[in-house]
């Protein structure tokens, strides 16, 4: 094993860092995070035993979420930060010790990559992909805490219309657990749009044993912080994205000025 650590029995040579970033000098104090961002496979992990029909779809990755966090972070000047590797992978939205971190079965899809691994090749999983990129959230913090720069935390999902034969009405969501300020402003607004299903902490509620950014990084940092869950067959096309975009961004610009006025943002 490596002396330093696994990494590189999980990624090879021609594997790209777990970590991407778009426009990090943006002044915007929404910082957005996109988990599920990606659908990489490190090269030495093969296809996880999975057809390329599994690895397209939503169980590798949120459909549809990368466009859209990339058109936002351009319209509100706000740094994004966002997750290569599929989460089939491991998933950067889970804290590492869940069963559901490197998933055994996905929806109804068993993954037989993930079965029957060592503890060290789960550490090393864990060291290549998640680590980087939670270390370099937290780095982005500390340095715009060093700068004074207001910091709100968005963390960008979608989500499947379908699950497991359940279709799910809502259009959008916000996704939440202990910050009182910001859901309650974004959903204001989500739902004085008029022609939206808006899910308030549907289709998922955020919880500690099953999600790890907005607690780890919003919640524990004491920074506003929201979830934004996104339905997939909205944003299929880059029509979609781009709408989605255009929508949001209005609509955080919105929040961000009652922000300013009622002095959250110091
Ligand atoms: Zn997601």
């Amino acid at each position: 094993m490596d002396s330093v650590n696994g990494t590189e029995l999980i990624l090879g040579k021609q594997d790209v860092s777990p970590v991407h970033e778009h426009n990090p000098a943006g002044r915007s104090p929404f910082l957005l995070t996109c988990d599920h961002y990606g659908r990489l496979i490190p090269r030495p992990l093969g296809d996880l035993g999975l057809p390329a029909e599994e690895l397209t779809r939503h169980i590798a990755w949120d459909v549809g979420i990368a466009g859209v966090a990339e058109a936002l972070s351009n319209h509100l000047d706000a740094h994004l930060i966002a997750q290569r590797y599929s989460r089939l992978v491991i998933d950067c939205n889970r804290p590492p010790h869940a069963a559901s971190s490197i998933p055994l079965i996905s929806e109804a899809t068993t993954i037989s990559g993930n079965e029957g691994l060592s503890r060290q090749v789960t550490e090393a999983r864990q060291q290549a992909i998640f680590d980087p990129y939670h270390e370099r959230i937290d780095e982005i913090i500390d340095r715009r805490l060093h700068e004074g720069l207001p910091t709100v935390l968005v963390s960008l999902h979608s989500f499947t219309p379908v699950y497991a034969g359940i279709a799910r009405p809502w259009h959008i969501g916000t996704l939440y657990h202990r910050d009182t300020v910001l859901p309650p402003l974004l959903l204001k607004s989500l739902r004085a749009e008029g022609d939206l299903v808006v899910g308030d902490n549907e289709p998922y509620a955020v919880s500690d044993e099953t999600d790890y950014t907005i607690p780890v990084h919003g919640e524990r940092r004491g920074l506003m912080n929201t979830g934004i869950e996104i339905r997939q067959d909205l944003i299929s096309d880059q029509a979609g994205e781009k709408s989605w975009a255009d929508r949001l961004a209005r609509i955080l610009a919105e929040v961000e000025t009652t922000l300013r006025a009622e002095r959250w943002l110091g």
